[in-house]
């Protein structure tokens, strides 16, 4: 993208390089890049009748069916924000959301349609247009008759630092905020990624002993998108880099992890990307000796951590495929930090040096940058850090001084320049004076066989302020107490660091759509004399 300006139209119309090839691929349905071409530029076409023009926004409500990339990258070329819509919304959120971003037009499914008409004032003013759907509701247009009439691209100037989208923070540490990607942010997101597979690509011959000038040109990636594309794992580091290298998407309506080994091996997926707990769950399930993965080259996850048993149980178990993650926000349009094969088997608990269209540095209370080695609050400053938070002119001046990003997130930066995430600000338990960061101990309870999941947070303590509680769930056919738990913990870390409450749930820990627990539900949910 050297020549291209930073724009995200640029990157789009390049692909109609790809004309023969297979694009997305959902059930039954195959779009080839030519036939996406098409439609892309009718739904262009259709918004620029309607009136909708650069600046303005529109919303895309809908799962993971293709609509939703075709949609997207027709917004984007005519300089339209594309706003995503968390699927998983209830109708207060949503209603927040559209009430927040005043779109000209709904691209909705027939689910979020439902919500809608619950209290139609939410998108008052808005173009109603319905996927999927027999026989919408009076007033409401199929999208069908979007595709029906065709058109050609209108021809746009699109300016590089004008909102490509608006993508919602997941809402982990408060309600989520709208974050404005622009279109530099979302190149220079993309020219980050393409720089980690390089790296991940040269690892990977090395370590098998083979020269990278006597490799031919490798196939065009074939993508298994497992996470929802309203995220930027999804989207800006997901559908971003395969399409602009051509390659194949294949969309899943919801995560299921044999579905997935299924569609490993039917259209020879060589990336699954998604969160950390999904590669565990495809390693783990029955059907994964028995099915032919011999096509994947990388997998892993990324949003949080990729606990480092899992980083050498994927180089282990996995012939073919190296493991890799990245570290980032919506807030930085993709990865910060990325780390793949040898580079991440040798330091399991970092997530990478920062790409470079980053520079990064950890500073203490005072924003004083801190010696290598050394914890501090992350910040980060580079082209793919966001505008800020629409409408939200008092969380932008929070977050960002000078152009440095808060990331929010606690780190050390290693003399070599690998970041290590220890926790979240917030999410630090504060022990009668000591920190107890609550992935540590995480990351502890997991080295036990027993434990599956496990999800630590501060408990209200009168002497102490806070201590260390754990909700686990346990494998199945294990048993474990929770004074074994405290011992295990007690003997890889200090004393005071292992959970003095311990629940044992029935089931898996509730997660947002992100893959994250969803921590303060969890906490309320439980009652301190119910614990061990
Ligand atoms: P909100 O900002 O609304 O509270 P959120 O921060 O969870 O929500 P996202 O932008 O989806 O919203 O997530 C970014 C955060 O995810 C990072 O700040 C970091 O805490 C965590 N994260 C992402 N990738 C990794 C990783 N590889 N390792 C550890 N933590 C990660
Ligand atoms: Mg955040």
């Amino acid at each position: 993208f050297k020549h291209a300006p930073p724009n995200i139209r640029a990157v789009w119309l390049s692909t109609v390089a790809f004309a023969d090839r297979d694009y997305l691929v959902y059930d039954d349905e195959r779009i080839t890049y030519g036939q996406a071409h098409t439609r892309v530029n009718a739904i262009a076409a259709w918004l620029w009748a309607e009136g909708v023009r650069p600046g303005d926004r529109v919303a895309i409500a809908m799962r993971n069916y293709p609509e939703w990339m075709l949609l997207y990258w027709a917004c984007v070329c005519i300089g339209v924000a594309a706003v995503g819509m968390n699927a998983w919304w209830v109708t207060e959120e949503l209603e927040y959301a559209l009430k927040d971003s005043s779109p000209k037009v709904v691209f909705c499914d027939e689910e979020r349609l439902a919500r809608i008409l619950e209290r139609p004032a939410m998108a008052e003013g808005a173009r109603l247009v319905v996927t999927r759907m027999e026989g919408p509701p009076e007033g409401v247009l199929p999208f069908s008759e979007v595709l029906v009439r065709g058109g050609d691209m209108p021809d746009v100037q699109v300016d590089p630092d004008a909102d490509a989208c608006i993508f919602y923070t997941s809402g982990t540490t408060g309600f989520p905020k709208g974050a404005q990607l622009t279109h530099r942010g979302c190149v220079a997101n993309l020219m980050n990624m393409g720089f980690s597979g390089q790296v991940q690509g040269l690892a990977t011959l090395r370590a098998n002993g083979i020269d990278p000038a006597s490799v031919p040109a490798p196939n065009p990636p074939v993508a298994l998108l497992t996470t929802p594309l309203f995220h930027v794992t999804a989207n800006n580091c997901g559908a971003y880099a395969v399409t602009a290298g051509g390659g194949k998407m294949v969309l899943m309506y919801k995560w299921d992890a044999g579905e997935a080994l299924r569609l490993i091996e039917k259209e020879k997926v060589s990336a699954m990307s998604g969160v950390p707990v999904m590669s565990r769950e495809v390693l783990t399930h029955p059907d994964f000796a028995t099915t032919d993965t011999s096509s994947l080259l990388s997998l892993g996850g990324g949003g949080a951590q990729l606990q480092p048993d899992l980083v050498a149980k994927i180089d282990k178990e996995v012939a073919t495929a190296r493991p890799n993650t990245g570290y980032g926000m919506t807030e930085t349009c993709g990865i910060i930090t990325s780390i793949a094969a040898d580079f991440f088997v040798d330091k399991p608990e970092s997530c990478g040096p920062a790409m470079p269209t980053f520079e990064a540095r950890c500073v203490d209370d005072d924003g004083q940058t801190v010696p290598p080695g050394h914890v501090g609050e992350l910040w980060v400053k580079g082209a793919p850090v966001i505008k800020g938070y629409l409408n939200r002119p008092d969380a932008t001046a929070e977050s960002i001084t000078n152009g440095w990003l808060h990331t929010g997130d606690v780190a050390r930066i290693d003399e070599d320049g690998f970041i290590f995430i220890v926790d979240r600000k917030k999410d630090m338990v504060l022990r009668g004076g000591e920190n107890v960061y609550c992935a540590e101990v995480e990351a502890t309870a997991y080295r036990h066989p027993a434990v599956a999941e496990c999800c630590v947070f501060g408990v209200p303590d009168d002497r102490l302020g806070e201590e260390v509680g754990a909700a686990v769930l346990l494998r199945p056919g294990h048993t474990l107490t929770a004074d074994e738990l405290r011992a295990h913990c007690a003997a890889l870390a200090a004393r005071h660091k292992a959970p003095r409450y311990v629940w044992f749930l029935d089931e898996a820990i509730p997660r947002n759509a992100s893959g994250k627990f969803l921590k303060r539900a969890l906490r309320e949910s439980l009652k301190v004399e119910d614990a061990g």
